[in-house]
């Protein structure tokens, strides 16, 4: 890491590992995923903590299995314990029935009930008791993610006066979405008590400033480029733009060994003398996966010589299974598979393979590897990783990249991908057959600007970046994430 200094605190909602029980009894397991990957080389470098939730285990269990989870990943892990009435408010009532949908731009599906913001403010109040307890007058707090808005607030209640960094990992919506909120004030007012505050998107920058300027039209927004400050009068605040990515360097080297080579190999001769459209998504509302099929029915029944000559591959992998509308969700998915394969299906050929599972990383790789089009459909999302490490894995550089303009790459990646709307069946139609059509020439061209961009700008990129925006004190330096659009939608 090329940042020296004070040591990192990491806070998120859940701490970065998996707690397992098999018939020998309980056993950790460290998290995979990006964002450990990033920050562990940091947090081991600087004797770094990481604080969140435990995940319902029992305390007494948790303590031994965090002193061995600890010792694994060279630094320290904090649980933070919540009740079954907490994990019921805070994170499935305020965090998952309220600010997910509302900021994925998706308020019908709200449910503003008032008990679950106490239930959240008591549970933020918990997390800062934790971090009080555990930190140093000198270290760097980073807090991640809708479920902590207002982490710092208490902090500073109870008298926390270190540096606060907050990373939003999902879109901030539009003002006129943000009002419905029935907290909106109090929302924004516990975000100006962070010092850093950090967007994927200049487009999701943009609605909080907006938000911002609404609630508060005396704070003041000064400088311009990839960090902005706000003047708050007695203090300031930057607030920046920092588009999360992947190790790219791993997937690539990953996908080029031999055990995803020959799984590719493998699965697509099961898919002979066809192009193979891979979609791979959580099980969620956000993702678009019913709109995504039903623009594929239509790709079949406008363009027929696709029909024995595209496969769509469809992963969707298991997740909130225990609420209500991702039960309801899985089966509108399943009719549709169901519907769209009862059409179509010919002596040979099955238009949609559809899997409910999660992969193992060299299945999942082997997929990336052998689809000749991604097709990655979120109606809204922060990010969206998939199309990237569908990128990163593409090593013959040959596959298309379709990709929703509402998912937060589309800003990095649109001078390669086919940028798509994911409400038009008609137009995303369209793009399957053109892709589909697509020469190899063309495919290269974009591909290789993609893979180019996602390299350059990795998750490395991304942790530096971001600690570089807390302690920097010339800003005028930072580089521009000039990739960004500044047109109406991002
Ligand atoms: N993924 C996974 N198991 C699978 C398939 C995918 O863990 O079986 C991972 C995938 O590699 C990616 C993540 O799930 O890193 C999905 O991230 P994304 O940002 O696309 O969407 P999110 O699920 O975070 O909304």
């Amino acid at each position: 890491m090329t940042i020296d200094g004070p040591r990192l605190v990491a806070v998120s909602n859940r701490l970065p590992i998996k707690i397992v029980k098999d018939r020998e009894g309980w056993h950790v397991q460290p998290g995979a995923g990006g964002l450990v990957t990033a920050l562990a080389p940091v947090l081991k470098n600087r004797r770094g903590i990481w604080i969140g939730w435990s995940g319902g285990s029992e305390e007494a269990v948790l303590s031994e299995l965090l002193a061995q989870a600890s010792k694994m990943s060279g630094y320290d892990l904090y649980p933070v314990f919540l009740s079954a009435d907490e994990v019921h408010g805070y994170y499935y009532g305020f965090s998952n029935e309220i600010i997910w949908p509302l900021f994925h731009d998706l308020q019908t599906r709200c449910n503003f009930c008032p008990a679950y913001w106490y239930e959240y403010l008591r549970v933020n109040r918990k997390f800062a008791e934790v971090i009080s307890r555990t930190i140093g007058p000198e270290d760097f707090i980073w807090i991640h993610d809708y479920h902590l808005f207002s982490c710092a607030s208490f902090l500073r209640d109870i008298g926390v006066e270190n540096k606060i960094g907050f990373f939003l990992h999902i879109p901030f919506p539009p003002l006129d979405i943000f009002v419905k909120l029935p907290w909106r004030s109090q929302v924004i007012e516990a975000l100006l008590k962070y010092d850093l505050i950090g967007f994927q998107t200049r487009r999701d920058r943009r609605h909080f400033l907006d938000c911002v300027h609404r609630f508060f039209p005396e704070i003041r927004l000064l400088g311009r480029g990839t960090i902005v400050r706000l003047d708050t009068g007695d203090r300031e605040i930057r607030v920046g733009t920092f588009p999360i990515s992947i190790d790219f360097a791993s997937f690539e080297a990953d996908a080029g060994s031999k055990q995803v080579a020959d799984c590719a190999w493998f699965l697509h001769e099961k898919l002979p003398d066809r192009q193979v459209i891979l979609g791979i998504d959580r099980l969620d509302y956000t993702k678009g996966i019913p709109e995504r099929f039903r623009s594929f029915r239509l790709a079949l029944k406008r363009y027929p010589e696709l029909c024995t000559k595209v496969s769509l591959v469809q992963v969707v992998v298991p997740s909130r299974e225990e609420v209500g509308e991702y039960r309801r969700l899985k089966a509108e998915i399943e009719q549709l598979v169901g519907a769209i394969n009862g059409e179509f299906t010919t002596s040979g050929w099955i238009p949609i393979h559809y899997l409910y599972k999660s992969l193992s990383r060299r299945d999942l790789l082997a997929y990336y590897r052998l689809a000749e089009i991604a097709l990655v459909t979120p109606l809204k999302d922060g990010m969206n990783l998939v199309c990237k490490e569908y990128c990163a894995c593409n090593l013959e550089g040959n596959g298309v990249l379709i990709l929703s303009e509402f998912a937060g790459a589309a800003a990095q990646l649109k001078n390669g991908a086919v940028l798509v709307n994911p409400y038009d069946e008609e137009g995303v139609s369209e793009a399957i057959y053109n892709s589909f059509c697509m020469d190899v020439e063309e495919r290269k061209r974009r591909m290789l600007k993609m893979r180019n961009q996602i390299r350059r700008r990795d998750i490395f990129w991304w942790v530096n970046t971001f600690l570089q925006a807390a302690f920097s004190r010339d800003l005028a330096a930072f580089q521009e994430v000039e990739e960004d659009y500044e047109g109406f939608f991002y």
